[in-house]
């Protein structure tokens, strides 16, 4: 590397490893569509210049995985600490200030992981990610659990670790061997290091299951890149509203939520008029994206002549349902002079919470007036206005 950059990475990729199967060494296989190699080092590139070391037998794969990114190829050792030393070794015509050593079977590292470790290293001199141990751990022998250890203070490591990068040379050239990761070293040559948070999504890939993780992950991640919403929330949140309006005209009751409520005149339309009811449904076929009652239920369709407005709620919740999504809440509100409503609200949501399989405190069922104005202040009709809330995990 001729100009020497702040910060570089060494990714270390020269193992042989083929336990995770498909007969190649696992770095080179593909996951989600690209070379495990490749998604490790997109990781990184948008960073820093990275060193990637290999085993001499993959030089060839290895430069068109990295074809386009900002890597230097370099030969690695029998060992993992040979590999890392070599990659130091590397960057010493044109020193970096922070060096970054990593897994190359961990594709799955976020940015957020990097930037804690690049951070830590403004006031330490070794940093690294970590879980705390959650499990129970216990000791066993011939298939009996033999005894308990205390799980306190225990870290399952991850990479990146950082280091400065002089600090980690002089530690690994002093090092006998053996270590079982670059923060082994680097204490053993007395430089502290900083834990920063893990993630559970940065799996070391090593079996074949773990491949079927990193893959979810992985694309999960390519979804998020394409919708920023995602990124920030991790799930999937739909709003949706709705709206209808329905005539009053001949009859002795209406059906709003599914309650017939008695009134001196009935509602008109081409199914039960509902107005409530088609309001809910528009608003939960609005926050999928899927139109609204009419595309699902064509009026011209005659067999939805007086039909009960259920069957349409139904259709939008078992749609949305279909998608992968929950009902968080609803809540619509009633427009109209009279009939009162607020007698009949509690049966409303009572019946709109059974339909949609909703508990009561996610239906709200509201109402107002329009202070006698247009044409729900004459009397000349209800109105409807709903929310829908969907989630997506
Ligand atoms: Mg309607």
């Amino acid at each position: 590397m001729e100009t020497a950059a702040e910060t570089a990475a060494i990714i270390v990729a020269a193992g042989r490893g083929t336990r995770a199967g498909g007969g190649l060494p696992k770095q080179w296989r593909d996951i989600a569509a690209r070379p495990v190699a490749r998604w490790t080092l997109e990781a990184f590139a948008a960073r820093c210049p990275i060193v990637l070391v290999v085993h001499p037998e993959d030089r060839a794969r290895a430069e068109s995985v990295c074809e386009g990114l900002p890597v230097t190829l370099v030969s690695g050792a029998a060992d993992r600490a040979g590999s890392v030393r070599a990659g130091l070794e590397a960057l010493a015509a044109a020193p970096p200030r922070k060096v970054l050593i990593h897994d190359v079977a961990r594709p799955c590292v976020s940015p957020q992981i990097i930037d804690a470790v690049l951070a830590a290293l403004d006031s330490a001199p070794g940093a690294a990610p970590a879980l705390p141990v959650t499990d129970a751990l216990w000791t066993g022998a011939g298939g009996e659990v033999t005894g308990t250890q205390d799980r306190s203070g225990l870290f399952r490591a991850q990479t990146p670790q950082g280091f400065h990068y002089a600090a980690i040379r002089a530690a690994h050239a002093a090092h006998p061997g053996g270590a079982a990761d670059d923060v082994e070293v680097a204490r053993a040559a007395g430089l502290a290091v900083r834990i920063v948070p893990g993630e559970e999504r940065n799996l070391k890939i090593t079996g074949p299951e773990d491949f079927a993780r990193a893959e979810t992950y992985l694309l999960s991640a390519t979804d998020s890149a394409k919708d920023p919403l995602k990124q920030e929330t991790a799930m999937d949140i739909r709003l949706g509203n709705g709206y209808d309006v329905h005539r009053f005209g001949e009859g002795d009751h209406v059906v709003l939520c599914g309650v017939k409520v008695p009134h001196g005149r009935g509602l008109q339309g081409h199914s039960d008029a509902d107005v409530g009811m088609h309001a809910v449904t528009d608003a939960l076929y609005g926050a999928l994206a899927e139109g609204d009652i009419g595309r699902h239920f064509p009026p011209s369709d005659p067999q939805w002549k007086g039909a009960a407005s259920e069957i349409f709620l139904r259709h939008a919740v078992d749609l949305a349902h279909a998608k992968g999504y929950t009902i968080s809440n609803i809540d619509l509100t009633l427009i109209c002079e009279r009939p009162k409503i607020g007698p009949h609200a509690a049966a409303m949501m009572a019946e709109m919470g059974r339909i949609m399989g909703l508990s009561q405190d996610r239906v709200s069922v509201k109402a107002t007036t329009s202070e006698r104005l247009g044409f729900t202040g004459r009397e000349e009709g209800i109105a409807a206005i709903a929310t829908a809330t969907l989630v997506k995990p």
